[in-house]
């Protein structure tokens, strides 16, 4: 890339993970020959998330499986790799990026800086030994614990928690999950769906705790172990408290550097920021979706998968509007799911569901007859018709009730 280049530009990509790599990928697909760095903070090789609380801790998929790119696929599409190399100063006005003891002028920067995991003041201060999983340093260590059969308190029923908790089972380990609202998953999926998880974990022998909160940890003068003391007035002996409390998007960088920052760097449909050099993707971007009508900022895999394509796409000045509906998808024991669509805080105002709640079903979220989101479980030939239905989102209501009815025939 280097002697024959045709494109004298630099491009920077900031960050390490999915979104990164993609789009390092990406402008190399499309034929972009110049300067390409990327400035990773953390150690490994750019690698995806999923496995971390999938089939990494199951043991059925090794560390290796998750990078994103093969070790020699940076040097051979010519990508200066800076791994270990944290940006820490970005000048949009000047064009430039500080990292380590490397000031790198650029044409056009990429910030994929991801989230990090929100942090529980109260297990960080208590000497007790507690867990995040956020990563590969992360899923080792609670690999490490599931193998030693380690009893568990999960604090907080999200998809890290329940995750880790469908693997710790499999392990043999003792767990608890404690979640302060009525149900695990409760703010994305509502209080039906929410309760058939709570019921998945409770059938495979968690001790689901929901509507109360961790009010103590202490280590009981065991360093070893916690002692987890709950609103209910029970206390719970650990050998790992695991934190899954949600993601903080890392946007200090872009907050430092002017540009706009509002819960995610505020970006147009083509993923631009406020400063038209600098791109963003991932989880710390809050994008204009066209579709959905205002501004989401979406923690998902396939999220920073497409983005990180689009972005570089932009980067280039070829792009394409993103508008690809927000997708993700779980594994907990023997139930599999994938979601599409987006729920905004004003909520929804009917579930419809196809099929049992306790094992394989539809589910769509409707409000005002508009079907905002629909997920499957165990139907995997579903998501076509689920995507179809989502963006079409007028649908005949009665239709969509009657599971006789293809969903092909729902659309209004
Ligand atoms: P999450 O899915 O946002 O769930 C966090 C859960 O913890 C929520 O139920 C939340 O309740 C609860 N919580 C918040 N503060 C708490 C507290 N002080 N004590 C106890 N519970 C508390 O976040 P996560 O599970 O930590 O995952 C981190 C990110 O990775 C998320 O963006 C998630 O979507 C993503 N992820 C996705 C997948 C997947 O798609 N399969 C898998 C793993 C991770 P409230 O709603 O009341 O705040």
């Amino acid at each position: 890339m280097s002697t024959s280049s045709t494109d004298h530009r630099t491009f920077v990509i900031v960050g390490g993970g999915l979104a990164a790599a993609t789009a390092a990928a990406t402008l190399r697909e499309e034929g972009f020959d110049g300067r390409l760095v990327l400035l990773a903070a953390e150690r490994h090789l750019p690698y995806e998330r999923p496995p971390l609380s999938k089939g990494y801790l199951a043991g059925e998929a090794t560390l290796a499986d998750a990078t994103v790119h093969p070790a020699d696929f940076y040097e051979t599409h010519g990508v200066e790799l800076r791994l270990g190399t944290p940006a820490t100063a970005l000048d949009v006005d000047a064009h430039t990026v500080t990292a380590g003891d490397e000031t790198i002028t650029y044409d056009r920067l990429l910030l994929a800086t991801g989230s990090s995991a929100r942090r529980l003041p109260l297990a960080d201060d208590s000497g007790a030994p507690v867990a995040y999983l956020r990563t590969i340093d992360d899923a080792e260590r609670i690999a490490a614990a599931l193998r030693e059969r380690a009893r568990l308190v999960v604090v907080g029923g999200g998809w890290i928690g329940l995750e880790v908790a469908a693997a710790a089972r499999a392990a043999g380990c003792d767990v608890v999950v404690v979640e302060p609202l009525e149900e695990p998953l409760l703010r994305v999926l509502g209080p039906q769906v929410g309760h058939a998880f709570a019921q998945l974990h409770r059938r495979h022998g968690v001790d689901v705790r929901t509507g109360t909160s961790v009010e103590d940890i202490t280590t009981a003068g065991a360093p070893g172990v916690a002692l987890v003391r709950l609103g209910d007035g029970t206390t719970v002996e650990a050998d790992l408290v695991l934190v899954g409390i949600g993601a903080v998007p890392s946007t200090t960088l872009a907050e430092k550097a002017g540009l706009k920052v509002d819960d995610g760097v505020m970006v147009d449909e083509h993923l631009r920021s406020s400063h038209p050099d600098v791109v963003v993707a991932g989880d710390i971007a809050r994008a204009h979706h066209p579709l959905l009508g205002q501004h989401v900022r979406v923690e998902h895999w396939d999220t920073a998968l497409g983005q990180g394509a689009a972005a570089a796409r932009t980067m280039l000045g070829t792009g394409e509007p993103y508008e690809r509906l927000p997708y993700f998808f779980t594994d907990q024991y023997e139930l599999g799911m994938e979601y599409v669509g987006y729920v905004d805080r004003d909520g929804f105002d009917e579930l419809v569901v196809r099929g049992d709640l306790d094992g394989v079903y539809l589910a769509f979220w409707v409000r005002q007859g508009r079907v905002l989101a629909a997920m499957h479980t165990g139907d995997w030939d579903a998501m076509d018709d689920l995507r179809a239905v989502v963006r079409a989102g007028a649908v005949d209501l009665d239709r969509l009730r009657d599971p006789q009815v293809p969903l092909g025939d729902v659309l209004g």
